[in-house]
This record gives structure tokens, sequence and C-alpha cells, in this order.
């Protein structure tokens, strides 16, 4: 929401004598903000900005005043429909009621309020009607939410897209080279060693396809509440070592050196895939982000609690972006020439909350970054599956 949509002040045109100030003592004592304005040219500057409705004197209208403030009624969002309460008289003062009703037509929302009228009558109706208007502000802070979930989802379908087609090419141009190679004026191409280059790059592109389509899946069971967490006991140390190795080609072609120190009192019951998930994201991130510098994991045990930490010396993360990177898609901007979807570090943490852990980052732009992530142990994990039943 803006920051004037608060503003639910009742502006009030009353030209002659006392009527504004009265109106505006009224609505004051029954707790109500007011603005008042000598004429309605004003007013209409005013309606530029949020209001919560209009109180008007019939004496304040003619022809060219009601007409202008019709057409500003009808230009209004397809959210807004200010309510406009006119004071009209039953004794010949000014036009009646229905000739102020037909300077506006049936389009606006425009009620009459016939002088004497009760101060509770007033302060009732008003109620009412800054009760709509407040309404048509939640609805245009949703539809406001809304259009940005739609743009987010349309830069995501881009990117996405982007994404896949990136190692479906260069599969495409593989296949064309073999294609091209099993023919007959190829055959001599075919060499062992070719063969096998030509199948670990489709290999590779297969992998980058196919994380990429896990990830998109993995999402889609966490916001259908369908990802499932399986435990067993298994020591964290351990399998951070294996993901190191495993990444063993992925570091030496980004020329980053690893340091690994661990611990073997890192024990718990924990989803073993999942959490291999969490680290080789984390570990995979310091690669692209790290600048080909040496990175530094380690596992140790801090306060009951079992904790990975990986740190390393590359492009680092503003403060303001700290906490955002860990939402879907959110993308830190002016890491656009990496490729990604923004969608690890989301997964990531909510397969850690879901182990009843914790993640967070601490990082200097330009430094680097140190990704932590805190489990609990065996027996405090034992102690909350018993207390989940
Ligand atoms: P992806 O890497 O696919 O964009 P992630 O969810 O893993 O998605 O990360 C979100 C964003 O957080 C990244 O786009 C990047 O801007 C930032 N980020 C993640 N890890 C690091 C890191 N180690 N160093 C600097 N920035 C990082």
């Amino acid at each position: 929401m803006d920051i004037d949509s608060d503003n639910e002040n009742i502006l009030i045109v009353a030209p002659t004598g006392q009527d504004a100030s009265l109106a505006s003592e009224i609505f004051r004592r029954a707790g109500l903000g007011s603005e008042v304005f000598p004429r309605v040219p004003e007013l209409l500057v005013r309606l530029q900005s949020s209001c919560g409705m209009i109180f008007l004197a019939e004496e304040a209208l003619n022809i060219e005043s009601a007409g202008s403030l019709r057409q500003a009624l009808l230009n209004q969002e397809a959210w807004s429909d200010l309510p406009v309460l006119i004071m009209v008289s039953s004794q010949g003062r000014g036009p009646s009621g229905q000739k102020v009703l037909d300077l506006f037509g049936p389009t606006v929302n425009v009620s009459l309020i016939e002088r004497p009228f009760h101060t509770t009558t007033l302060i009732s109706s008003v109620k009412v009607f800054l009760r709509a208007r407040r309404r048509q502000y939640q609805v245009r802070h949703l539809l406001n939410e809304l259009t940005d979930a739609l743009r987010q989802r349309d830069e995501f379908v881009s990117i996405a897209s982007h994404e896949l087609k990136t190692p479906l090419t260069a599969l495409k141009l593989q296949n064309q080279i073999s294609k091209r190679a099993l023919s007959s004026e190829g055959a001599h191409l075919l060499t062992p060693d070719k063969i096998a280059r030509s199948v670990e790059t489709a290999d590779r592109q297969l992998d980058r396809l196919s994380v990429l389509v896990e990830d998109l899946l993995d999402v889609s069971r966490i916001r259908a509440g369908k990802l499932k967490i399986e435990t067993a006991d298994f020591d964290l140390s351990q399998l951070t070592k294996q993901v190191v190795e495993q990444l063993a080609p992925q570091l030496a072609a980004a020329g980053s050196a690893i340091q690994f120190e661990g611990t073997d009192e890192a024990l718990g019951c924990w989803d073993s895939l999942r959490i291999e998930q969490v680290v080789t994201n984390l570990i995979s991130n310091a690669i692209k982000y790290g600048s080909g510098k040496p990175i530094r994991v380690s596992v140790s045990v801090i306060e009951e609690k079992a904790v990975l930490s990986v740190q390393d010396q590359g492009v680092g993360i503003l403060p303001e972006d700290q906490v955002r990177i860990f939402e879907r898609f959110e993308r830190v901007a002016s890491e656009n020439k990496v490729s990604g979807l923004g969608l690890g570090l989301y997964i990531v943490r909510q397969i850690v909350e879901m182990h009843g852990g914790r993640i967070w980052v601490e990082s200097t732009l330009g430094r680097g970054s140190t990704f932590k992530v805190e489990l609990p142990l065996r027996e405090r994990a034992k102690e909350r599956r018993a207390r989940l039943g």
C-alpha cells in the first residue's frame, strides 16, 4: 500500500455560512478527520491523493463544478468508488435533491442527506461510507500484490525458458555433430576418445537439465505441502565430505581450491538425500559466485547443534539482499550474468526449516559470503519427533 492510502479524511466543500466549520467539528467529535476546501476546483486537486469520502453542500454545485466533479469520479481507477454525500435542502434553497442527482447521473457513488438532519444520522451514514472506502483500499492492495506476483511469474517463466533452452541447444548441437560423424563421410571422426568426450558433454547438459527440472518440481511440492522428509541417523561431516568429492570436477573447472574440516560429533536424524541437496546447493553457489577463489567448508558442533558453514571469497551480497535471496525466484540483479533460477536457496531454506533448523548468510559485498546451516543433533531431533507425535 502506498504511504497515504491510510488517509480516510472527509473532504468538505460547504461555501455558505458556518456549514463547513460546523461539519468539520461534528466529524472531529466523532473521531473522524476532515479537510475543508473553499470550492470544487480546489477539492479536485486534492482528489489526486487518497481520501475517505466527499461531503458537499448543494450550494457548492453548479452545472460546471458538478460536471468536473462527475468527470473526476468517472475517471477513477477500477478499484475506486469514492463516496460523495451531498447536503440538500427540502426548503427550496438551491436545486432539489432530484436535480442534484441528475447532475451526476447513475454511474457515480452519490447520495443525499436532507437538511435539517440529526448529527447521529450524519455520522452513522459517514461511517458506512468510510467503511466501504476502506474495503476499496484493501482491494487495491490485493490488486497490487497480484500484479506484482504476476510480473514475478512472467519474469520467472522467461528466465526458466532461457535456462532450459541453454542445455537443450548444447545437446542438439552435440547430436548434430554425432549424426554427421555417423554418416559415411564422417566415419573417420568417430575415435573412442571423441565419443567419450561427446557423451561426457551430453551427460553434463542432461545433469543441468535434471537439476533445473528437479528444482521446479521441488518448488511445486513445497507449495502443495508435499515435500516429505524421511529421516535416518547419519553423520553430517561424512556426507559433506562426499559432496565435496563429488563436486571436484566443478571446483576444478572454476579453478577454486576447497578446504574441508569436519568433526565426528555431528550426528543427526535427518533426511540424507535432502541434506545432501542442501550441502550441494551451498557449495555449488560458492563455486558459482566465488570468483574462483578458495572455498572453506566446515562441519562443527556448537551449543548442541550441528553447524555447516560454507565460506567463499567471491562477489558477496549487500545487507539488503541477505534475507530476500532465501525467497522464491529472488536473485541479486547484478548477478544476472551467472545463470540460475533463484530457487536453490528457497528450497534449501524450506528443507532446513523442515528439519527444525535454520539458515542464514553473513556477507560483505566484494569480499565474500558465509552461508551457515544449523541443525538439531540426534537427541534433539528424537525429542522433537516424539513431541510432534
Ligand atoms: P540461483 O543461484 O539459481 O540464482 P539461489 O536461490 O541459489 O538461485 O540464489 C539466489 C541468489 O542469491 C543468487 O542469484 C545470487 O544472487 C545470490 N547468492 C547465492 N549464493 C551466493 C554466494 N555464495 N555469493 C554471492 N551471492 C550468492
